[in-house]
């Protein structure tokens, strides 16, 4: 899809990344991104998982350029965004997570419109070919204000694309999309990863990045706690919960042998192992050995949650899980 002179072996190598946003009357200042380090290969399908807060639409505004980093460095397709800052973005089409539409234009318009933006001459360029490829030739001439969210954001993909860039980034694509629309979106990304090109996408649906991506990474509070190929990590994230019920109330968390009780709600607790390591059946052991009597037991597959403290625990820089 584009021209594969010198391609570099990354596509996006972010190093000691840090954000402050300054403090305003509102609110005080704030640190996004705490120092991340990050490397996304050329042709890869990246995802950034993490809630919401986590610092990803701030790492994601700085490769775009509209937000300014306070410390760090940046390099989109082998271009350093300080020294080379033009050359840098042209190397990326940017799907923002917030919808914007251009209301005096109809999506054709619109497309011929960015691709003038970027400079790309009238004989290359593709809008009717973006059109179709993303469901909308039959809007093409309608008014932008006429088309549902899920159209407009597929009309924002397009517009990411005009000028052929190899890295395409989407900010939390699947807010506002239908489950059809989502469908077609994710089956065209698809296909032009498979062309080649890299796709970054942010997520906080776990489900959606171990779907989709051949690489996550992980962000939490500014910083990235993970980053490996997806199979890799789901295996790292084999855990499982016990949800214990205990009868009658209990004065305070049982401490058991090779365990760790955390608080839920109702006088229940949580004990979180890992399946490789040890079974239902040892932690109810545990439990017992520890005095309980339990009146009922439910499990659990983990949540992005559990996820974050599978991921932190055992780590001596970081606080092991707490009960909340
Ligand atoms: P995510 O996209 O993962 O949800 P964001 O990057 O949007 O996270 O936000 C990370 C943190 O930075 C949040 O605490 C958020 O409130 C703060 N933040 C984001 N944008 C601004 C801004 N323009 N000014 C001040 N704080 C901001
Ligand atoms: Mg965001």
């Amino acid at each position: 899809m584009f021209d594969a002179a010198a391609l570099p072996d990354n596509a996006i190598e972010v190093r000691g990344l840090k954000k402050t946003y300054a403090a305003s009357k509102k609110s005080p200042a704030k640190t996004a991104l705490k120092g991340v380090d990050l490397i996304i290969p050329r042709g890869s399908m990246f995802g950034l998982l993490g809630p919401n807060g986590a610092g990803k639409s701030t790492l994601i505004n700085i490769l775009a350029g509209v937000v300014n980093k306070s410390e760090g460095q940046v390099s989109i397709w082998g271009r350093d965004i300080d020294r080379q800052p033009r050359d840098a973005r042209a190397a990326l089409g940017v799907v923002p997570q917030e919808i914007v539409a251009d209301v005096f234009f109809t999506p054709r318009e619109s497309l011929e419109v960015q691709a003038g933006f970027y400079g790309v001459p009238a004989d290359e360029r593709r809008s009717d070919e973006l059109l179709a490829a993303l469901g909308l030739s039959d809007k093409a001439n309608a008014y932008v204000r006429a088309l549902s969210g899920g159209m407009k954001r597929r009309l924002m993909v397009a517009k990411a694309l005009v000028h052929n860039p190899p890295i395409l980034i989407l900010d939390e694509p699947t807010a506002g999309v239908d489950v059809e629309l989502r469908r077609q979106l994710w089956e065209y990304v698809r296909r032009i990863n498979a062309e080649g090109v890299t796709i970054v996408l942010t997520t906080h649906y776990l489900e959606e990045a171990q779907e989709l991506c051949d690489t996550i990474a992980i962000v939490n509070r500014g910083e990235v706690v993970a980053c490996e190929p997806t199979t890799q990590l789901l295996r790292r994230l084999d855990t499982r919960n016990v949800v214990v019920t205990p009868e009658g109330e209990l004065d305070r968390l049982p401490t058991l042998d090779g365990f760790e009780a955390v608080a839920r709600p109702n006088g229940a607790f949580v004990v979180t192992y890992r399946k490789g390591q040890a079974s239902v059946e040892q932690v109810l052991a545990a439990v017992r050995a520890a005095g309980v009597t339990i009146a009922d037991i439910t499990t659990e597959d983990p949540d992005l949650e559990d996820v974050f403290l599978a991921l932190t625990y055992g780590d001596d820089t970081k606080p092991a899980p707490t009960s909340d």
